[in-house]
């Protein structure tokens, strides 16, 4: 057995789990049955651990644990003992943040102080939320009638959340906890390739008092289990969170069976850079949208918009700026940039980057590679128009395409000639300027001298190829509930009409 794979079995036997991925459904882990599954240490190479597949018959079982448990979590306890409950899991994710994050970061690839972040990031989530669980109500609503009508906001019951490899406990946490704020219960399909935080994550909130059922996580692959919990009765909206391509099939698979669904897909969000604006900082915040994660965001700054007069000295100055980004062992406390997560994702990055210079892009990158592992260097592309390939596929790497613009009417359609519409930026000294180009760009996050600034409190989501639907912030109580009016008739003699009360 591989030194990491006894890392990351430690890891894991620190947080109750076993010496293989499982399921945990109704508070137990249970193996699957289906297809072997491989997990792959991206650094290494090497094969971490093999699992099974958790088939149809899981899913179904994951959903009837969900259905059983949810009514009297939404209903046999108060809203202040809920969110109770989340502040204990808030402190239990807390207090286990290094196992959590030495998974994350062999499993994921990411580097270790990014898992930190993040992990912190979901222990955030459930103290948010755990504070909204009493504080959501219905209101009253003057009809004219005379009636008294109010509303109750309800949760919705069973909900089935499906997330990708990118940040795996980050995207559980921020999906989980406003749905259990809300009183719901849950199922939820991490990616097959990094199911195991998640698992840890429901395993430490069962521990820390979340009843046994209401959350449940199934490991493995998409289609097999997907299917059957979308089809399941209780299950009442599907919330995915992964690629377009992928999206559009869950979301067609939820309409077939009258479910809504909320979509949280890829990006290629425009970072774009005026000639007044301070160069370093802008230079800075183009390597923190790109090369962070190795580019494996859904914000990513993929796409480097720079007014012409500048173009050559920002791509300059980023492409030597990437020289002293740190690539190496995720493990590693001073890494920066690890490896592309898994080998699929690997070849689409590097594929990608031999279209663009077959294309005619200049690619400018770092010449050190790592001996082993799915590095990618941080890469710099220009030449190229933004009707490019790369311009307009999400890559999700370490690679920017650097497109110069005139002005600011070229900026915007630039900007908005693409078929996402997820995230954007600006950089600029003109603070008319910036909130203008905050109004223009179609997007659902936009940065003004700034990039990657999120938080648990504040709405995101996308439209077009990037989804629909918003996560996070009051939004996400309103996605995780839906409204019942209520009708009494308090006058002696009922009003009664054959037809319409009004
Ligand atoms: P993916 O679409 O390949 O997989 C996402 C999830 O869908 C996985 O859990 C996978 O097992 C599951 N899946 C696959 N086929 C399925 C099916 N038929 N039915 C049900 N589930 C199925 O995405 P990925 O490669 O894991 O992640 C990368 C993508 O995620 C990128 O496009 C990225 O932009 C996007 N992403 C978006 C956000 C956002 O908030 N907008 C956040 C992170 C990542």
């Amino acid at each position: 057995m591989s030194e990491r794979t006894q890392k990351l079995l430690g890891a894991m036997a620190a947080l109750g789990l076993g010496d293989r991925p499982q399921s945990i459904i109704g508070g137990k882990l249970i193996d699957g049955a289906g297809a072997d599954v491989t997990l792959v240490d991206p650094f290494t190479e090497q094969v971490l651990l093999t699992y099974k597949d958790a088939d149809t018959a899981l899913a179904i079982k994951a959903c009837d644990a969900a259905q059983k448990a949810q009514p009297a979590w939404a209903k046999g306890i108060s809203a202040a003992a809920r969110g109770q409950v989340m502040q204990d899991i808030a402190r239990a994710v807390l207090a286990n943040a290094e196992p959590l994050a030495i998974i994350e970061a062999i499993v994921a690839g990411k580097p270790i102080r990014d898992c930190r972040i993040e992990v912190a990031k979901v222990a955030e989530m459930f103290a948010y939320y755990a504070g909204w669980a009493d504080k959501l109500h219905g209101e009253v609503i003057p009809v004219p009638s005379g009636h008294l009508n109010y509303t109750l906001r309800e949760p919705l019951g069973v909900v089935f959340q499906i997330t990708p490899w990118n940040a795996p406990i980050f995207t559980a946490g921020w999906q989980i906890a406003p749905a259990i704020a809300t009183g719901n219960g849950v199922v939820i399909k991490p990616s097959e390739l990094t199911p195991i935080t998640t698992v840890a994550l429901v395993k430490l909130a069962e521990d820390a008092g979340l009843p046994h059922g209401l959350v449940n996580v199934l490991c493995g692959l998409g289609p097999t289990t997907g299917q059957a919990a979308i089809e399941h009765m209780a299950v009442r909206k599907v919330v995915f969170v992964g690629s377009p391509e992928t999206g559009r099939r869950v979301a067609m698979a939820a309409a077939a069976a009258l479910k809504p669904a909320v979509l949280e897909l890829g990006g290629k969000s425009a970072n774009i850079v005026f000639d007044d604006a301070n160069l370093e900082h802008a230079c800075l915040g183009a390597q923190a949208a790109i090369f962070s994660g190795a580019g494996q965001s859904c914000v990513a700054g993929s796409r480097l918009l720079v007014q012409r007069s500048i173009h050559d000295d920002l791509v300059e100055m980023l492409s030597t700026g990437m020289k002293n980004i740190k690539l190496g062992d995720p493990l590693d406390e001073s890494t920066e940039i690890g490896p592309i997560s898994n080998a699929r994702q690997f070849k689409h990055v590097t594929g990608m980057i031999d279209q663009a210079a077959s294309a005619g892009a200049s690619v400018l990158s770092r010449s050190d590679t790592l001996a082993k592992g799915y590095f990618v260097p941080p890469t710099v592309l220009r030449g190229l128009s933004n009707s490019s390939k790369t311009a307009q596929q999400e890559i999700f790497g370490p690679v920017v395409t650097a497109i110069p613009f005139e002005d600011e009417a070229d900026a915007i359609a630039l900007a908005n000639d693409t078929s996402f519409g997820l995230a954007g930026a600006v950089w600029t000294s003109d603070v008319g300027r910036a909130h203008r180009m905050a109004e223009a760009v179609r997007a659902g996050t936009f940065w003004i001298n700034s990039y990657k600034a999120i938080h648990v409190s504040s709405p995101f989501g996308g439209s077009l190829n990037s989804g629909f639907g918003r996560s996070s912030g009051t939004d996400a109580l309103m996605e995780y509930t839906s409204a019942k009016s209520i009708w009494l008739d308090s006058a002696p003699k009922p009003r009664i009409a054959f037809g319409y009360v009004s």
